[in-house]
């Protein structure tokens, strides 16, 4: 700008002078940037360097310090240019560095969004798929369901949802800790798609890496597969073979470890909705014990009629809208009736007669189990008042189940209703399944004690149809054994039930208990129980259960001598 108003040669004094000051700064500036690593800023300050070397050289030289060398007069010149060629490197560099740093925001975004699809593979894979086992879960059976469902040509074959719980895992996590029972949990989930997958009716849920997947791991310790099949039948023998197969043991741990399933199905009768199929499985493993437990539509716990009487129940407790009603049981040996059998009946306005067998299990799962037991127990301590009355000192059997035995304070409560009705304890006898008593054996027999200590008597009811060992029988603290109806009832005609009948008998004798023989209905059945020496009688022979105003009829006109007749006679 200078040299177009001012003269030459000032302009070019002024353009020297102002360049010492201008490239020394620059040049500290340059050094600055270049420390904390910038690679144009070593150009930057290079060319800064040669322009100032060179005017530096030039003014030097006009005043004579140097002498005339053609580096010297041209040092303004040279330095201009080397700063001109520097800073077009800079420039290069700049812009290169920079075209780096693009490509790298644009790695940097690529490699986000590539880490963003991972986490959401991850998350859409966690949604549809088990925690521990990584197979596929409810959600992803659903939808294969449903596609199975949609795309389906063949209309006639049946659809067969199956549920496999396994059974005593908690013992598992209780022995082996929850880390390795998720290990074993993981190779029972293998051990269980490896044999499903081995079967061709088999509902395919997912393929990856060419392996496909056809178990789901719904819940807990519960797997599900999916099945299809012309002949129903034929579709459930299948099944048993294959959780027949998923049973042989498991290394694990230096130990060998037995599985065992409850297995729950349903057909697609209903409907093929997923959801639906498999809360019928769940249904139906919860109220059979069959092998391969099959959905039915009575099992239905949530149906109009179980869920009014669900509700209705709990009021017909309190109520009094139940009542017991007593079976005689009759002392072979000199023909006395020595007991009564208290038996629950609920007469339902809308539904009338409901079966104890359907009510009783609603009570357990509803948590009614405490009241209806307290409530049978008092109305079983007044019928032994009235007994008392007509000088009967027969005893009174009443049913408890396995949840009464786990109550905290069961033999108190018994006592304290025992004694507000001023009733001997050793009138009264508790039935308590093999079942129940199998339970929770530790706790149940530490129940069953205090209660044989409290002085009641204690009997196992239906004798013969749980698996409970002899030997932990043995050590229960019971007084009595009733031999299951099952085996008595036909024991006229089925020598192989007289065998089992005579056979246990026997046994328990050896053991030391009293035996009762229960379902005795006719003369015949009497007659060979005598014989075997079984001790005391019960069924629709002697009479069927009865009122409480019938059971006191009853008493009186009865053809069995009552202990209060006998003892008449004798005295
Ligand atoms: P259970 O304890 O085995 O009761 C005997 C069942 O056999 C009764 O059925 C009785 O009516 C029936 N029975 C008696 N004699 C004969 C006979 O000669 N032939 C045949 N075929 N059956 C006979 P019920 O009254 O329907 O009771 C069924 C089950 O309900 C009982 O089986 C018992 O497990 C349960 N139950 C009944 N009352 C109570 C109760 O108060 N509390 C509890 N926890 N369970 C009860
Ligand atoms: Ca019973
Ligand atoms: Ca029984």
């Amino acid at each position: 700008i200078g040299a177009m108003v001012l003269p030459y040669a000032t302009s070019t004094r002024i353009s020297v002078i102002l360049i010492l000051p201008v490239s020394i700064f620059a040049m500290a500036a340059g050094l600055r940037f270049w420390r904390v690593g910038s690679q144009s800023a070593r150009l930057f300050t290079v060319a800064w360097f040669s322009i100032l070397i060179g005017v530096s050289a030039g003014v030097l030289n006009r005043l004579g310090f140097l002498e005339h060398t053609f580096f010297i007069d041209y040092g303004i010149q040279l330095g201009t240019t080397a700063q001109t060629l520097l800073f077009s490197l800079a420039l290069a560099t700049r812009f290169n560095s920079e075209r780096d740093a693009r490509m790298h925001a644009q790695q940097d975004y690529v490699e986000e969004i590539r880490k963003r699809r991972d986490v959401e593979m991850q998350l859409i894979h966690s949604a549809s798929h088990h925690e521990i086992t990584g197979l596929p879960n409810r959600v992803l059976l659903e939808r294969s369901v449903r596609e199975y469902v949609e795309n389906t040509e063949d209309e006639d074959a049946h659809l067969l949802l199956v549920l496999l719980h396994v059974r005593r895992f908690d013992d598992v996590n209780k022995t082996l800790g929850h880390r390795n029972a998720d290990v074993l949990l993981r190779r029972i989930g293998e051990r269980v798609n490896q044999v499903v997958s081995s079967a061709q009716t088999c509902l395919p849920l997912e393929k990856k890496h060419g392996e496909v997947t056809h178990v789901a791991h719904v819940e807990g310790v519960s797997f599900c597969f999916c099945m299809t099949g012309d002949n129903k039948q034929h579709m459930l023998v299948h099944v048993e073979s294959l959780v027949e197969s998923m049973t042989t043991p498991i290394e694990f741990m230096g130990l060998s470890l037995e599985l065992s399933f409850l297995v729950g199905s349903s057909f697609d009768d209903e409907g093929r909705d997923p959801q639906a199929l498999l809360r019928q499985a769940f249904i139906a493993f919860d109220q059979s014990n069959s092998p391969v437990a099959v959905y039915a539509a009575e099992m239905n716990p949530y149906s109009p009629k179980r869920l009014t009487l669900m509700t209705e129940l709990r009021s017909a407790i309190e109520y009094d809208g139940l009542s017991l009603n007593f079976q005689p049981q009759v002392k072979l040996g000199n023909s006395s009736v020595c007991g009564f059998e208290a038996l629950l009946r609920w007469s339902h306005h809308e539904f009338g007669f409901v079966p104890p067998d359907e009510f009783i299990p609603m009570a357990e799962k509803t948590g009614l189990m405490k009241a209806l037991t307290r409530w049978v127990l008092c109305r079983a301590a007044e019928f032994c008042q009235q007994l008392e009355g007509v000088s009967c000192d027969a005893c009174v059997s009443v049913n408890i189940s396995a949840l009464n035995l786990r109550e905290a304070n069961f033999c108190r409560r018994v006592c304290d209703i025992l004694d507000e009705y001023k009733v001997p304890h050793h009138r009264i006898i508790l039935e308590v399944t093999e079942t129940a008593a199998m339970f929770d054996p530790e706790s149940a027999l530490q129940v069953l004690n205090e209660l044989n200590e409290a002085g009641l008597r204690l009997s196992i009811d239906d004798f013969g149809t749980g698996h409970s060992s002899l030997s932990y029988i043995r050590q229960l603290p019971v007084q009595e054994i009733k031999i299951d109806r099952s085996f008595v009832g036909e024991m006229d005609t089925q020598a192989g039930d007289a065998t089992i009948v005579k056979t246990t008998i026997n046994m328990c004798h050896d053991l030391g208990f009293e035996v009762v023989a229960e379902g005795v209905e006719n003369a015949a059945i009497v007659d060979m129980l005598a014989a075997m020496g079984c001790d005391i009688i019960q069924g629709y022979h002697i009479a069927r259960p009865m009122t409480l105003d019938d059971t006191m009829a009853w008493l009186k006109n009865s053809q069995w001598h009552s202990a209060l007749r006998s003892k008449s006679s004798h005295g």
